[in-house]
Protein backbone atom coordinates (compact mmCIF):
# COMPACT_ATOMS: atom_id res chain seq x y z
CA UNK A 1 0.00 0.00 0.00
CA UNK A 2 1.51 3.29 -1.16
CA UNK A 3 2.27 6.20 2.07
CA UNK A 4 -0.95 8.14 0.31
CA UNK A 5 -3.45 4.93 0.52
CA UNK A 6 -2.29 4.33 4.29
CA UNK A 7 -3.01 7.66 5.14
CA UNK A 8 -6.31 7.89 3.00
CA UNK A 9 -7.08 5.09 5.24
CA UNK A 10 -5.91 6.60 8.61
CA UNK A 11 -8.41 9.53 8.03
CA UNK A 12 -11.38 7.09 6.44
CA UNK A 13 -11.23 5.52 10.27
CA UNK A 14 -10.60 8.50 12.28
CA UNK A 15 -13.76 10.19 10.89
CA UNK A 16 -15.61 7.02 10.39
CA UNK A 17 -15.08 6.35 14.14
CA UNK A 18 -16.04 9.90 14.83
CA UNK A 19 -12.55 9.98 16.96
CA UNK A 20 -12.28 13.91 14.75
CA UNK A 21 -15.24 15.81 13.00
CA UNK A 22 -12.27 16.75 10.24
CA UNK A 23 -8.94 16.15 8.50
CA UNK A 24 -7.31 18.89 7.31
CA UNK A 25 -5.06 17.60 4.34
CA UNK A 26 -3.64 18.37 0.78
CA UNK A 27 -5.91 18.20 -2.71
CA UNK A 28 -4.95 18.48 -5.89
CA UNK A 29 -4.18 22.04 -6.88
CA UNK A 30 -4.03 24.19 -10.28
CA UNK A 31 -0.80 22.33 -11.55
CA UNK A 32 0.68 19.08 -11.81
CA UNK A 33 2.70 19.88 -8.88
CA UNK A 34 0.84 22.50 -6.89
CA UNK A 35 -1.19 20.82 -3.62
CA UNK A 36 -4.04 22.92 -1.91
CA UNK A 37 -5.37 22.63 1.54
CA UNK A 38 -8.79 20.73 1.71
CA UNK A 39 -11.04 19.77 4.73
CA UNK A 40 -12.91 16.61 4.69
CA UNK A 41 -15.19 16.16 7.13
CA UNK A 42 -16.63 12.72 5.73
CA UNK A 43 -15.08 9.44 5.31
CA UNK A 44 -16.27 8.90 2.06
CA UNK A 45 -14.50 12.20 1.05
CA UNK A 46 -11.05 10.75 1.55
CA UNK A 47 -9.90 9.44 -1.77
CA UNK A 48 -9.63 13.23 -2.72
CA UNK A 49 -6.17 13.47 -0.32
CA UNK A 50 -3.20 13.75 -1.60
CA UNK A 51 -0.25 12.63 0.00
CA UNK A 52 3.52 13.36 -2.01
CA UNK A 53 6.64 15.17 -2.56
CA UNK A 54 4.59 18.78 -3.46
CA UNK A 55 2.94 18.57 -0.06
CA UNK A 56 5.00 21.76 1.58
CA UNK A 57 2.62 23.84 2.99
CA UNK A 58 2.55 23.93 6.38
CA UNK A 59 -1.22 23.41 7.24
CA UNK A 60 -0.93 24.51 11.01
CA UNK A 61 -2.72 28.22 10.52
CA UNK A 62 -5.67 26.67 9.04
CA UNK A 63 -6.52 25.08 12.73
CA UNK A 64 -7.06 28.86 13.85
CA UNK A 65 -9.38 29.60 11.25
CA UNK A 66 -13.23 30.78 12.32
CA UNK A 67 -13.83 29.23 15.62
CA UNK A 68 -12.59 25.54 14.24
CA UNK A 69 -11.41 24.41 17.76
CA UNK A 70 -14.35 25.77 19.86
CA UNK A 71 -16.47 23.07 20.20
CA UNK A 72 -13.22 20.92 21.83
CA UNK A 73 -13.81 18.59 18.85
CA UNK A 74 -10.77 16.96 17.69
CA UNK A 75 -9.53 17.44 14.22
CA UNK A 76 -6.74 15.53 12.24
CA UNK A 77 -4.13 17.23 10.23
CA UNK A 78 -1.28 16.46 7.91
CA UNK A 79 1.61 17.78 9.08
CA UNK A 80 5.33 18.09 8.51
CA UNK A 81 7.93 18.23 11.20
CA UNK A 82 7.41 22.54 10.94
CA UNK A 83 3.93 21.48 11.13
CA UNK A 84 4.04 19.96 14.35
CA UNK A 85 6.89 23.12 15.66
CA UNK A 86 4.33 25.61 14.63
CA UNK A 87 1.73 23.66 16.27
CA UNK A 88 3.82 23.53 19.44
CA UNK A 89 4.22 27.61 19.73
CA UNK A 90 0.45 27.74 19.10
CA UNK A 91 -0.24 25.62 21.77
CA UNK A 92 2.37 27.88 23.63
CA UNK A 93 1.02 30.59 22.68
CA UNK A 94 -2.17 29.88 24.02
CA UNK A 95 -3.78 29.78 20.61
CA UNK A 96 -4.84 25.63 20.75
CA UNK A 97 -4.77 22.93 23.16
CA UNK A 98 -2.81 19.86 21.45
CA UNK A 99 -5.02 17.48 22.98
CA UNK A 100 -7.73 18.44 20.32
CA UNK A 101 -4.99 17.83 17.69
CA UNK A 102 -4.14 14.53 15.86
CA UNK A 103 -1.18 14.78 13.92
CA UNK A 104 -0.50 12.67 10.56
CA UNK A 105 3.08 13.38 10.33
CA UNK A 106 5.27 12.96 7.35
CA UNK A 107 8.48 13.83 6.05
CA UNK A 108 9.96 14.23 2.48
CA UNK A 109 13.63 13.79 2.03
CA UNK A 110 14.30 14.62 -1.67
CA UNK A 111 10.97 13.75 -3.89
CA UNK A 112 10.43 10.40 -1.26
CA UNK A 113 7.61 11.09 1.24
CA UNK A 114 8.18 9.11 4.29
CA UNK A 115 5.79 8.21 7.13
CA UNK A 116 6.63 9.80 11.09
CA UNK A 117 5.30 7.44 13.87
CA UNK A 118 2.78 9.49 16.44
CA UNK A 119 -0.36 11.07 16.46
CA UNK A 120 0.48 13.67 19.43
CA UNK A 121 2.48 16.57 18.90
CA UNK A 122 4.68 15.29 21.43
CA UNK A 123 5.14 12.26 19.54
CA UNK A 124 7.91 14.06 17.13
CA UNK A 125 9.99 15.63 19.93
CA UNK A 126 12.89 13.31 18.60
CA UNK A 127 12.59 14.50 14.78
CA UNK A 128 12.49 17.87 15.77
CA UNK A 129 15.65 17.62 18.46
CA UNK A 130 17.60 16.14 15.58
CA UNK A 131 15.92 19.12 12.87
CA UNK A 132 17.77 21.23 15.61
CA UNK A 133 20.87 19.33 15.94
CA UNK A 134 21.04 20.10 12.34
CA UNK A 135 20.20 23.29 12.00
CA UNK A 136 23.17 24.21 14.22
CA UNK A 137 25.50 22.15 11.89
CA UNK A 138 24.82 24.39 8.99
CA UNK A 139 22.11 27.31 7.66
CA UNK A 140 19.80 25.26 5.21
CA UNK A 141 20.09 27.51 1.94
CA UNK A 142 22.88 28.49 -0.70
CA UNK A 143 21.68 32.16 -0.84
CA UNK A 144 22.10 32.25 3.28
CA UNK A 145 25.18 31.41 3.33
CA UNK A 146 26.03 34.38 0.25
CA UNK A 147 23.85 36.80 2.13
CA UNK A 148 26.71 35.80 5.43
CA UNK A 149 29.42 36.68 3.30
CA UNK A 150 28.55 40.06 2.37
CA UNK A 151 29.17 43.09 4.28
CA UNK A 152 26.47 44.83 6.59
CA UNK A 153 26.08 47.73 4.20
CA UNK A 154 25.64 44.62 1.00
CA UNK A 155 23.14 42.85 2.90
CA UNK A 156 21.52 46.06 3.70
CA UNK A 157 21.02 47.01 0.23
CA UNK A 158 20.17 43.64 -0.65
CA UNK A 159 17.13 43.72 1.33
CA UNK A 160 16.29 46.79 0.28
CA UNK A 161 15.97 46.19 -3.06
CA UNK A 162 14.34 42.93 -2.46
CA UNK A 163 11.67 45.13 -0.31
CA UNK A 164 11.40 47.73 -2.96
CA UNK A 165 9.18 45.25 -5.12
CA UNK A 166 7.01 44.44 -1.89
CA UNK A 167 3.47 45.63 -3.25
CA UNK A 168 1.85 44.83 0.72
CA UNK A 169 -0.45 42.50 -0.17
CA UNK A 170 0.15 40.57 3.20
CA UNK A 171 -0.28 37.45 1.64
CA UNK A 172 3.01 36.29 3.38
CA UNK A 173 0.75 37.63 6.77
CA UNK A 174 -2.44 35.41 5.70
CA UNK A 175 0.21 32.21 4.87
CA UNK A 176 1.88 32.36 7.94
CA UNK A 177 0.61 30.04 11.44
CA UNK A 178 2.57 32.51 13.63
CA UNK A 179 0.47 35.35 12.26
CA UNK A 180 -2.19 34.88 14.05
CA UNK A 181 -3.34 38.25 15.56
CA UNK A 182 -6.96 39.08 14.10
CA UNK A 183 -5.82 42.49 13.98
CA UNK A 184 -1.94 43.55 12.69
CA UNK A 185 -0.14 46.42 14.21
CA UNK A 186 0.06 47.65 10.26
CA UNK A 187 -3.50 47.64 9.95
CA UNK A 188 -3.81 49.93 12.48
CA UNK A 189 -4.44 53.85 11.48
CA UNK A 190 -5.25 55.76 14.77
CA UNK A 191 -1.86 56.30 15.34
CA UNK A 192 -0.93 54.66 12.02
CA UNK A 193 2.59 52.79 13.13
CA UNK A 194 3.90 52.39 9.72
CA UNK A 195 2.73 53.38 6.50
CA UNK A 196 0.70 51.32 4.53
CA UNK A 197 1.53 52.67 0.86
CA UNK A 198 4.07 50.40 -1.11
CA UNK A 199 7.12 52.72 -1.31
CA UNK A 200 10.84 52.00 0.16
CA UNK A 201 10.59 53.11 3.73
CA UNK A 202 6.94 51.76 4.64
CA UNK A 203 7.84 48.40 2.66
CA UNK A 204 11.59 48.59 4.78
CA UNK A 205 9.15 49.48 7.77
CA UNK A 206 6.72 46.67 6.94
CA UNK A 207 9.07 43.71 6.62
CA UNK A 208 10.91 44.76 9.43
CA UNK A 209 8.51 44.68 12.07
CA UNK A 210 7.19 41.21 10.49
CA UNK A 211 11.00 40.09 10.57
CA UNK A 212 10.98 40.73 14.12
CA UNK A 213 7.76 39.57 15.27
CA UNK A 214 9.01 36.22 13.83
CA UNK A 215 12.30 36.36 16.16
CA UNK A 216 12.21 33.08 17.98
CA UNK A 217 8.55 31.86 16.35
CA UNK A 218 9.63 30.61 12.54
CA UNK A 219 9.68 27.41 11.96
CA UNK A 220 11.11 28.32 8.35
CA UNK A 221 8.44 26.53 6.92
CA UNK A 222 8.41 28.91 3.81
CA UNK A 223 5.01 29.46 3.22
CA UNK A 224 5.63 33.23 3.46
CA UNK A 225 7.92 32.74 0.48
CA UNK A 226 5.45 30.72 -1.39
CA UNK A 227 3.34 33.04 -0.56
CA UNK A 228 4.94 36.16 -1.92
CA UNK A 229 3.42 37.22 -5.68
CA UNK A 230 6.64 38.93 -6.08
CA UNK A 231 8.55 36.20 -4.87
CA UNK A 232 11.12 38.26 -2.12
CA UNK A 233 12.48 35.64 -0.12
CA UNK A 234 11.27 36.14 3.46
CA UNK A 235 12.75 32.76 4.43
CA UNK A 236 16.06 34.29 4.43
CA UNK A 237 15.00 37.04 6.45
CA UNK A 238 12.95 34.87 9.11
CA UNK A 239 15.27 31.75 8.92
CA UNK A 240 18.33 34.39 9.85
CA UNK A 241 16.20 35.76 13.07
CA UNK A 242 15.98 31.45 13.88
CA UNK A 243 19.80 31.56 13.89
CA UNK A 244 20.51 34.48 15.93
CA UNK A 245 18.15 32.98 18.81
CA UNK A 246 19.31 29.76 18.43
CA UNK A 247 22.94 30.60 18.68
CA UNK A 248 22.23 33.67 21.57
CA UNK A 249 19.91 31.75 23.71
CA UNK A 250 20.18 27.69 22.28
CA UNK A 251 16.22 28.59 21.30
CA UNK A 252 14.74 26.12 18.35
CA UNK A 253 11.54 27.52 17.65
CA UNK A 254 8.44 25.16 18.35
CA UNK A 255 10.81 22.21 20.17
CA UNK A 256 7.83 21.56 22.37
CA UNK A 257 4.74 23.19 23.76
CA UNK A 258 5.99 24.42 27.24
CA UNK A 259 8.98 26.27 25.38
CA UNK A 260 8.95 30.22 26.61
CA UNK A 261 9.02 32.64 24.33
CA UNK A 262 12.27 33.99 23.52
CA UNK A 263 11.69 37.32 23.93
CA UNK A 264 9.29 37.32 26.61
CA UNK A 265 11.53 35.22 28.94
CA UNK A 266 14.72 35.78 31.04
CA UNK A 267 17.20 33.91 33.12
CA UNK A 268 18.87 35.14 36.25
CA UNK A 269 21.96 34.01 34.55
CA UNK A 270 21.74 35.63 31.69
CA UNK A 271 25.25 37.77 31.11
CA UNK A 272 23.69 41.00 30.24
CA UNK A 273 23.67 43.26 33.57
CA UNK A 274 20.11 45.34 32.43
CA UNK A 275 18.61 41.79 33.37
CA UNK A 276 18.94 42.71 37.39
S1 LIG B 1 7.65 33.55 8.65
FE1 LIG B 1 7.42 32.28 6.80
S2 LIG B 1 8.78 30.54 7.14
FE2 LIG B 1 8.44 31.52 9.15
S3 LIG B 1 6.70 30.43 10.10
FE3 LIG B 1 5.85 32.20 8.98
S4 LIG B 1 5.37 31.41 6.94
FE4 LIG B 1 6.72 29.89 7.89
S1 LIG C 1 3.63 38.68 0.25
FE1 LIG C 1 5.41 39.72 -0.65
S2 LIG C 1 4.52 41.47 -1.74
FE2 LIG C 1 2.93 40.72 -0.34
S3 LIG C 1 3.23 41.97 1.54
FE3 LIG C 1 4.40 40.08 1.82
S4 LIG C 1 6.49 40.65 1.13
FE4 LIG C 1 5.08 42.19 0.29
Amino acid sequence: MSIQEQYRSRAKELLGEGSVKMVIGYGVGTTATRRRPIFITSPDETDRLVLDASCRTNLAGYLLREGLLADQKSIAVFLLPDGVRALNILAAESQLATAQIVVLGFEIKGEEVKPLEGTAAGDFSAIIAERKEQRKAQPSHEMAVKLEEMTPAERFAFWEKEFSRCIKCYACRAACPMCWCRRCVVDNNQPQWVNTSSHTLGNLEWNLVRAFHLAGRCVECGNCSEACPVNIPLHLLNGRMTDEVLTAFDHYPGADEQQEPVLASFRKDDPETFIL
